[in-house]
């Protein structure tokens, strides 16, 4: 199936033609691991993983999937520089070797970012690489070197810039995010790896080193010049060695088009003369919780591992973040997430029961043929995920459909079918599990409120029976009373 996207470059819905046949190359701007990722940055990464699983199962295609780890910026240059009184407390102390403490920084952070994303279902298989900036200072000393001798680069005050109203001259900028530039301050420079867009001004290529800040040297027209490469051009330099220009998709979020992502297009076309970075620029909107902006200071600020904490299911939270549409808005409350997991157990429930119809202690895909119903689901859902990733109407088709599986009407082949179906959807979602449904033993505990409700019943003692129904689901069981005696089944 064709899938189309919105294209910051055309402001439309386009279909993804891939550059070469049966494949599709992916960058995903990635964390900077400065401190743990929160689940707002968390929403933006689900979408890329939701992106890129659509092309696998719904499109068809081979993917080549690179997120950046940004372990060279401000913050993690300013907390690792000797004697930084932003150095998190949790390393202990500092040695005496800047690009050791930047060195221990980030990995510290950066393990806890892929440990997070692999408890979101984001599989590390998925990836062709996820390269550190530091790995790759070569190519950006290279770029930084291409752009001077092109005329758009230029050294001043020990730092490089990147000439704006001299790329103004012979290209567009402002065509992934739209910059006025009455605002353009010609001249000005601009050294912060985020500013806004009423700053719009030379930016920073190569900045020069501050105190006792890391640094690697650059050699330019015969001056070293120590330092360290700017944001944006880490994952030009990046992109470039990994995937080749032009690749397919470049994804980030909404808070990555300017200056990030409009300055990153800037330095490949200025340096590697290219036309396109990228043919489509696709962008994940903000998450806000409880109806406004996460912040430190309201105490909503939440890292996965908090949620955790606070006895969220991993799997709901994945099914929540990932449950909107990436261009809106999404809400994020905890009550929403305890609601997203009632929807998605229905489905495992009716994935229980399948596996029970068909006899089959575990499901994998295969290559069976689905036809019939299972078929026009699969459509519908395919369908919908094809047209800008649209899920929440690929959530709909899905659960409309639940009424009018009739277990006991299947046969074999039609349950398996299902399924298939089913499976073929999880591996967008990755939020169900194909196994049987294992119940857990009973505790004693339990067992004996039960036997008194069953009493309480027997006796007519309906409000007793009542609150002793609401102790066994509190203790995380259901009752389920049936002719002559009853069952106890864990919560879902
Ligand atoms: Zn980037």
């Amino acid at each position: 199936m064709i899938v189309s996207l919105y294209n910051a470059l055309s402001k439309s819905v386009q279909p993804v033609k891939p550059l070469t046949e049966g494949e599709i190359s992916i960058y995903s701007c990635g964390p900077t691991v400065y401190n743990t990722a929160h689940i707002g940055n968390m929403r933006s990464f689900l979408f890329a993983d939701i992106l890129q699983r659509v092309m696998r199962v719904v499109g068809g295609y081979g993917v080549r999937w690179v997120m950046n780890i940004t372990d060279i910026d401000d913050k993690t240059i300013a907390d690792s520089a000797m004697g930084s009184s932003s150095w998190p407390k949790e390393l202990g102390a500092q040695v005496d070797d800047s690009m050791v403490n930047l060195r221990r920084l980030t990995e510290y952070y950066s393990e806890m970012f892929l440990n997070d994303i692999a408890r979101l279902g984001i599989e590390r298989k998925h990836f062709l690489a996820m390269p550190r900036a530091t790995d790759y200072i070569d190519e950006m000393r290279n770029l930084t070197q291409k752009i001077i001798d092109a005329g758009y680069g230029y050294v001043s005050g020990g730092s490089v810039y990147f000439n704006v109203a001299a790329y103004r001259k012979t290209h567009t900028y402002g065509r992934i995010f739209h910059v006025d530039m009455e605002n353009f301050r010609e001249g000005v420079r601009i050294d912060a790896d985020e500013y806004d867009r009423d700053s719009v001004s030379d930016f920073v290529l190569w900045k020069a080193r501050k105190g006792n800040e890391p640094f690697w040297d650059f050699t330019v027209a015969g001056e070293n010049l120590p330092g360290r490469p700017g944001w944006h051009i880490e994952c030009s330099a990046m992109s470039k060695q990994l995937l080749g220009l032009p690749f397919d998709v470049h994804t980030g979020g909404v808070d990555n088009r300017f200056p990030h992502h409009e300055d990153e297009l800037a330095q490949c076309c200025a340096g590697y003369h290219i036309v396109e970075q990228a043919t489509f620029w696709c962008h994940g909107e903000f998450l806000e919780v409880d109806g406004g902006k996460m912040s430190k200071s309201l105490n909503n600020f939440y890292t996965v591992t908090d949620l955790l904490e606070r006895g969220l299911d991993i799997r709901d939270v994945r099914f929540s973040l990932i449950s909107g549409h990436y261009r809106n808005k999404l809400n994020f409350t905890f009550d929403g997430v305890v609601a997203a997991g009632k929807t998605r157990i229905r489905i495992q429930q009716l994935i229980w029961q399948l596996l029970k119809k068909t006899n089959l202690k575990s499901y994998i895909g295969s290559d069976i043929s689905v036809l019939g119903e299972p078929l026009f689901l699969q459509q519908s859902v395919y369908t919908a995920l094809a047209e800008d990733l649209h899920m929440p109407r690929a959530l709909a088709e899905l659960f409309s459909a639940l009424p009018k599986i009739m277990i006991a009407e299947l046969d074999i082949s039609q349950a398996t079918q299902y399924l298939e179906v089913l499976w073929g959807v999880n591996c967008v979602l990755n939020v169900w599990e194909f196994t049987e449904q294992i119940f857990a033993e009973i505790p004693e505990h339990v067992a004996k409120i039960a036997s008194a409700r069953w009493l309480a019943k027997s006796e007519k003692r309906w409000a007793d029976a009542d609150a002793l129904r609401d102790e066994i689901a509190s203790n995380g069981f259901v009752m389920k009373d049936g002719k002559d005696g009853y069952t106890l089944e864990p919560v879902p």
